[in-house]
């Protein structure tokens, strides 16, 4: 057991939906992990929000979400408006750095991977299971089952209390999922990890660095992928509804 006992974490609003800040968002959830807390964990970012505002089920899902990351640079401009430094934590970052600390002998902890193509997630857990030979995965499965096949993973998913199960269906499915399901295994940190298996598979490439650094990975992708465009456009929005609640909205900073 941890001698650090459990802290919420302070959470501040952008455009309603809550993002978490946190100097180091891993180290907090393996103490939950240790303590038996279950978590799930939603990686923010400007296309969510968006959709947020005009969906109310996946807007209470992200407000009933026990960890929001900052994963997209517009969430990271939104908090600077507001004086807020906070870094931006890419989803795919987090996912591989759960999967690294998973690997540790100290933690070894169980893994699951759900989502993406056949040959997608089949590629991903090999490519972890290479890196990292002690990595415990207990299930992998794509997410393109049918439904019995979906009463099986879930069996399975039950029998096997995985520590981590990262979720690569896309946004906002893969949050609707976790939601119904986190009861099986209310112990484990779930995770939705959105493209992370299609990078880690080596089937896309991930934003080189400097891109990134100028947070424009989010052109990269569409660059990559131009069937996204549609989706970039809720990133204007978001510009001009962030610049307008910093004018006129009411903010403030408060614990979960
Ligand atoms: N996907 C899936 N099942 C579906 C629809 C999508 O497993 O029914 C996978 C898809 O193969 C891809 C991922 O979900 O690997 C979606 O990635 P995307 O980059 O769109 O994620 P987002 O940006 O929505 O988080």
């Amino acid at each position: 057991m941890p001698d650090r006992p459990y802290t919420p974490l302070p959470q501040f609003k952008i455009l309603g939906q809550p993002v978490h800040l946190a100097t180091d968002y891993t180290s907090w959830l393996i103490d939950r992990l240790q303590q038996g807390i279950g978590t799930h964990v939603v990686t923010m970012n400007a296309e969510i929000v968006i959709q947020a505002s005009h969906d109310p089920e996946l807007a209470n899902i992200i407000g009933n979400a026990d960890l929001v990351t900052p994963d997209g640079s517009g969430i990271i401009m939104a908090l600077r408006l507001h004086g807020v430094e906070q870094p931006r934590y890419a989803g795919i970052d987090l996912g591989a750095d759960l999967i690294r600390l998973a690997a540790k002998p100290e933690h070894n902890y169980s893994v699951f991977f759900y989502g993406g193509k056949p040959e997608i997630v089949d590629r991903s857990a090999q490519k972890w299971q290479t890196e990292l030979p002690n990595l415990n995965i207990v299930g992998i499965e794509h997410g393109y089952i049918d439904s019995q096949q979906q009463t099986q993973l879930l069996h399975q998913i039950q029998t096997t209390q995985p520590k981590i199960i990262l979720v690569a269906l896309g946004m906002p499915r893969q949050e609707i999922w976790i939601r119904d399901n986190f009861h099986l295994c209310p112990q484990a940190i779930w995770i939705g990890v959105g493209g992370s298996f299609d990078v880690w598979s080596g089937s896309k490439n991930r934003a080189p660095e400097y891109i990134r650094n100028l947070d424009l990975e989010w052109m990269y992708r569409i660059a990559q992928e131009p069937s996204r465009w549609r989706r970039a456009l809720a990133l204007p929005q978001f510009a001009v509804l962030a610049v307008a609640e910093r004018i006129w909205g009411k903010q403030q900073l408060a614990p979960k």
